[in-house]
């Protein structure tokens, strides 16, 4: 019985806000996306409310924890994206590096300015992304504030993406859970790349990710102190996107990483 309860997995959603529901007058403060074995749930989910609840952007007031079960014919498999760094040191700098990322992921030099706007003019940040078209740089979804939120991906094997993680010196949960989305994004059916810089006031780095290029890491995008942060998906222009939402939403996905994350460096 408990063999049987430790090959189960399972999907640990967590959201929290401020101030009350999101949506509904509440602030985003924190979320996070795992699939945890039987074994581990309890851990994870204590965990999850431990950051919910010490998050620097505030006290969550409002804390939303989904456990869903996930069975073996749900889960597909995609890569971990290869792992680049741009050497810039100021924000206009970085923003340069991310116009000419998309651009070289052929997103239009137009769309990729309407991304980067599209960010920098939020007032408050949103819990999900926007989807943009590549071409036009027009919104696609309807979701408003909330966005499209990506959930139900993790890597295939934690303990070793986490020592491949240490052996390149990437510390922390920001680079560990964006490596993990970005790779699940870039594996979408429609996606030509992905924007993204933190909310978390702090955390300055945020990078250009694309099945094309891989993951850009862009290391200042923004102001230290900036509460304000984002993520935009470019899409090929006549995607299907309730296909495309369906696969970002609900498709469960592990990322398989190898035991070694090389870092390039491009100036
Ligand atoms: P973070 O990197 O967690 O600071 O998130 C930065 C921004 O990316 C947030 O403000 C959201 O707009 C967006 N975001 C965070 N997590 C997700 C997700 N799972 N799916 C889509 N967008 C997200």
């Amino acid at each position: 019985m408990l063999e049987e309860i430790a090959r189960e997995n399972f999907s640990v959603k967590m959201r929290a806000s401020q101030g009350g529901v999101l949506g509904q007058g509440g602030k985003h403060i924190s979320g996070a996306e795992r699939i945890v074995s039987g074994a581990d749930l309890e851990q994870q989910v204590l965990s999850m409310l431990e950051r919910a609840q010490t998050h620097q952007k505030g006290e969550a007031d409002f804390i939303n924890i989904k456990v869903e079960l996930v069975k073996p014919e749900m889960v597909q498999y995609c890569p971990l994206l290869p792992l680049a760094e741009h050497a810039v040191a100021t924000v206009t700098e970085g923003r340069q590096a991310a116009l000419a990322e998309l651009v070289q992921t052929s997103v239009s030099e137009a769309a990729a300015r309407c991304g980067i706007e599209a960010i920098s003019k939020l007032a408050t940040s949103m819990r999900g992304a926007m989807l943009l078209d590549s071409l036009s740089g027009e919104r696609l979804d309807a979701l408003g504030q909330r966005g499209v939120r990506v959930t139900k991906m993790d890597v295939a094997d934690a303990a070793r993406f986490q020592r491949s993680l240490a052996a390149a010196h990437l510390y922390g949960d920001h680079v560990r859970e964006a490596l993990v989305l970005a790779s699940k994004v870039a594996s979408a059916p429609g996606i030509v790349a992905e924007l993204c810089w933190s909310d978390d006031p702090d955390y300055v780095t945020g990078y250009v990710g694309s099945a094309a290029r891989g993951y850009r890491r862009i290391p200042v995008l923004k102001e230290k102190g900036d509460e304000i942060g984002g993520r935009v998906f470019f899409v090929q222009p006549g995607a299907d996107l309730p296909r495309l939402i369906h696969y970002l939403q609900e498709q469960v996905i592990l990322v398989q990483t190898g035991e070694q994350i090389d870092v390039t460096t491009t100036h």
